[in-house]
């Protein structure tokens, strides 16, 4: 039906970033052709080692699903957006495809190793999500092309991951974000990690320095400090009404010792419990 309908036509999934561009009329498709009746597309399942998220799997089905609860940082993104409303409509694939720079999931899947699994006339393809994402708002995604499901790979044994977001009230996107995931050896040596800040750049911020303040190095007060003074070093933020491009830097560096901490605290195998800063509280 893509195809058919032209270049203007838009698949429709939950509808919660797509129905209010419309309703500003910053989107404006010819015609909506709605996934919502396509069958079996709402799985959340664990597969050879991944876990398979289908196209139509709300965020609120991430967050009550006991394989989704296995990869923590996973948890923590879909039981921290907006409100129950948003959560019980959007989707995880809806949300990859929208690639807003303010949205959850785009940091913390990349902190992991997802794939995107397409469908539509041509052959499906499967891409990794670090070059699915062409730039704010665009994707490789072909008109008449669908996200299909999404796979993201289950973290081994002593890895941890945390995502942590600050927020003014729960129903609006986030000011800053820190997404974690790091992979423990003995003694607290960290072998490996991955942090990407989200809401702080067009794309979500790789921040690979702090990443080379923990790999290779014993997990201690300093390694920790020096990856969140790394990680506030890589943002780079504007000034919005969601504060001053500098609230933000210093918002990023605290979300990201948070992150450090909780994900290094999962690593070590404790449950953690984990939600949003917001304002007030
Ligand atoms: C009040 C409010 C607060 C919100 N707060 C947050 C927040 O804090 N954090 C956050 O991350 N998000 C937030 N959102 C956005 C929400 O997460 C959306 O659900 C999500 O961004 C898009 O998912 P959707 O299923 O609603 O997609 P839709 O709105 O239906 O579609 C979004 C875009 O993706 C395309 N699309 C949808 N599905 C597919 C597919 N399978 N293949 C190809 N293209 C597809 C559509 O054509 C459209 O261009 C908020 C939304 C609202 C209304």
């Amino acid at each position: 039906m893509l195809e058919q309908l032209g270049e203007e036509a838009k698949p429709l999934a939950g509808g919660q970033s797509l129905i209010p561009l419309m309703k500003m009329r910053l989107s404006r498709p010819t015609a909506l052709v709605d996934l919502n009746f396509i069958p079996d597309l709402n799985r959340v399942e664990r597969q050879n080692g991944h876990l398979t998220i289908g196209a139509l799997a709300r965020h609120a089905d991430l967050e009550h699903s006991p394989d989704a609860a296995k990869i923590p940082i996973v948890h923590d993104c879909a039981a921290g957006i907006a409100d129950a409303q948003v959560r019980n409509r959007g989707t995880l694939a809806g949300s990859l495809a929208e690639a807003d720079p303010t949205g959850d999931w785009a940091p913390v899947l990349l902190c992991l190793d997802t794939e995107v699994v397409t469908a539509g006339q041509r052959s499906p393809r499967t891409i990794q999500l670090p070059h699915f994402f062409k730039d704010a708002y665009t994707t490789e995604l072909a008109h008449d092309e669908l996200i299909r499901e999404v796979r993201v790979k289950v973290p081994g044994k002593n890895s941890g991951g945390a995502y942590v977001a600050f927020k003014r009230c729960a129903p609006v996107y986030a000011s800053a974000s820190a997404a974690v995931q790091i992979t423990l050896g003995d003694k607290d040596l960290c072998k490996s990690a991955r942090v990407f800040l989200g809401c702080v750049g067009l794309m979500p911020v790789h921040a690979a320095a702090a990443e080379h303040e923990l790999a290779g190095k014993t997990i201690s007060t300093k390694s920790i400090t020096a990856a969140a003074e790394a990680a506030m070093a890589a943002a780079e933020p504007a000034s919005d009404m969601r504060g001053s491009a500098d609230y933000k830097k210093i918002l990023i560096k605290n979300l990201t010792r948070r992150a450090i901490e909780a994900a290094v605290r999962r690593a070590r195998g404790e449950k953690v419990e984990v939600s949003h800063e917001y304002v007030g509280r």
